[in-house]
Parts: structure tokens; sequence; C-alpha cells
């Protein structure tokens, strides 16, 4: 099946009235520091934290009444947990959520007050894939992986969406990578909603996978990388998400933990917002492209704002 423009406005549909639509943010200070006006969408007030809520909703939407009886199983110590977690709830579906045992306490509690049930595993001795596969088949559920989805990338690109509705075209967007959901989604928007609209995924520099997918024309696999931006610490694309971004995104940029740390300061400085590391990401590869983007009007995607506060004071002071 082929990801087509058409997924996202069914998605934007099926998630309206449950997830928020977020603020689009700017700040003239920051556009002096980038050289173009920029229009941050703000997914880091979106319901649970982050982006992951929309594409988690429209996949479980779409499922079918046996389906949704049977309930849903997801693999995830992060962001995609908690989305899980919470759109199972509102629509009435038990979920199952294979976490490490050292998982930070704050999102185990955060994915078990949203009525998620937790399956622990041993990070270091178990397969979290194997052990959810093995829960979808001996229970039944339907098993919703973090960005390799059809639904779910249709889903993280209403944010992109929004985004065109509310600003118009623009000349660039920057977009967090990990595994492509939200750049694949959002390049899907950007193609039909701003036709000249370059399109960029920016991805941690010590895990250029994407990058060098682009260059490659195929999936590159890497181990996984040391980067203070752990929702993107993926060591490679989907085979649905490469599909889209082969296609649509114009480049892969990267960036340094020094520089996400940069610009996390700049959202606390003049944007006044809490933004986590991976969040951050857009806006660092924005800055990577100066003299391109002068007197450019340019979008950058603020994928998640979900860090534990200690961690985040001592980023910010260090
Ligand atoms: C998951 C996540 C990403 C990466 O998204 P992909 O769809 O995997 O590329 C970026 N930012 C945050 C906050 C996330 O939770």
């Amino acid at each position: 099946m082929v990801s087509k423009f058409a997924d996202v406005v069914a998605a934007a549909e099926r998630i309206e009235g449950y997830a928020h639509r977020t603020p689009v943010l700017s700040s003239r200070i920051v556009d002096e520091v980038v050289g173009a006006r920029v229009l941050f969408k703000c997914e880091n007030f979106q319901r649970m934290g982050a982006f992951k809520f929309r594409g988690a909703f429209n996949a479980i939407a779409r499922l079918s009444a046996r389906q949704r009886e049977a309930g849903v199983v997801a693999y995830s110590s992060g962001n995609h947990a908690q989305a899980i977690a919470l759109a199972a709830q509102l629509l009435g579906v038990r979920a199952t959520i294979v976490m490490p045992h050292d998982a930070p306490a704050s999102k185990v509690a955060a994915t078990k007050g949203y009525g998620g049930r937790i399956v622990g595993y041993d990070r270091y001795a178990e397969d979290r894939e194997e052990i959810g596969r093995a829960l979808a088949e001996e229970e039944g559920l339907a098993l919703i992986p973090p960005y390799d989805h059809p639904d779910v990338l249709a889903g993280q690109g209403t944010a992109a969406k929004e985004l065109f509705d509310e600003v118009g075209e623009l000349d660039a967007l920057f977009a967090p990578l990990g595994g492509g959901g939200l750049l694949s989604g959002s390049a899907l928007a950007a193609r039909e909603m701003s036709p000249g609209c370059r399109v960029y995924g920016v991805e941690p520099e010590a895990g250029d996978d994407g990058r060098r997918s682009l260059r490659a024309g195929e999936v590159v696999r890497i181990d996984t990388p040391r980067t203070i931006a752990d929702g993107a610490q993926t060591t490679h694309l989907g085979e649905h998400t490469f599909e889209v971004i082969r296609r649509e995104v114009d480049d892969v940029l990267t960036a340094s933990d020094d520089e996400l740390v940069e610009a996390m300061r700049l959202f606390a400085a003049h944007l006044k917002l809490v933004v986590e590391p991976t969040g951050c990401l857009g806006l660092a590869g924005a800055r990577q492209l100066p003299g391109e983007l002068a007197g450019e009007r340019i979008g950058v995607l603020v994928s998640g704002g979900n860090v534990d506060l200690d961690r985040y004071a001592a980023l910010l002071t260090s």
C-alpha cells in the first residue's frame, strides 16, 4: 500500500476532537538567530506531550471491532508507549506495553496512569519485538509499531497538515527524524499543501542512518546511536516510511548533542518552551543552513516536551 496525502486527511478527521490542535509560535529573536522567519508547530503541547498521540490514535481507531475487542500491544520505553496507552484508553481498548524493567519510573507511571498493562523485559537479554509478537499471537492482540505502519505515519502527518492549514505555504519544513513516521507523514502534507516547500529530516549526528539511506537509495542499518535525543535512537528507517522519504524528502541533516542543547536553551529563553532533546532536532537542523534560508518563511516541528526535569536542568546548565 502506497501512502498518500488522502490518508493524512482521513487521519485528521479521525483524530479531530481527541487530539489537540497545537499552537504555532514564533520569536523575533529566534528569527534573527536563524536568519529566517520561523514558525514552530508546538507538539510539546499535544496530549501526553508529543505528536505520537496522533499516529497511535489513528492506528487504533482504524482497527476492526473484533481487533478492538481483543486489544493492542506496543513495545516502547518512550513516547509511543504513553501514546498507545492514552489512545487505547480513550477508545475503550485494552493496551499492553512491553517496557524494559529499568525504564524510567516516570514513564512507567505515566503509562500505567493511562490504564496500560505493562509487561517488563530485560533489555540486555531479551528481544522486545519478539515479546511483542509473541503476545500478539498468544492473546490475539494487534501490534502497533512506533513508526513503520501506514496508519501511524498518516496520523503523524496531521501535525504538518495543521501547520500549513494555519500559516499557508512555506519555503522549507524541518522535522525531527527517528524511524521516519513524523517525517514521511509531514512530507505527504507538504507536497500537497505547499508544493514548492523543501522538506528536511533532522537526525542525531551519532545516528545518521537516515541520511545514508537517502543517499544509498536503500535502508541502511546502524547500531543504537549514543545521543541525548532518546526519541531518535533508532537503528533504521521503516519500510513504509522510507518509501515516502526517498520520494518526497529533499535532504536529511544532522545535529550534535551540543547543538541540541543550544536549541533547547533558545526554546526556553525566547519561546518559554520546555522541549525534550529529540524535539530540538528541527531547530538545530534549520541552524545548519543559514545562507540558504535568508529571507525565507520556514516551519519547524517541535515534536515533544517529555523530559525529566532533573535531566532538563542538568542539560541546560551543562
Ligand atoms: C518518536 C519521536 C521522534 C521521532 O519520530 P519518528 O516518527 O520515529 O521519526 C521525534 N521526536 C519525539 C519527541 C519523538 O517521541
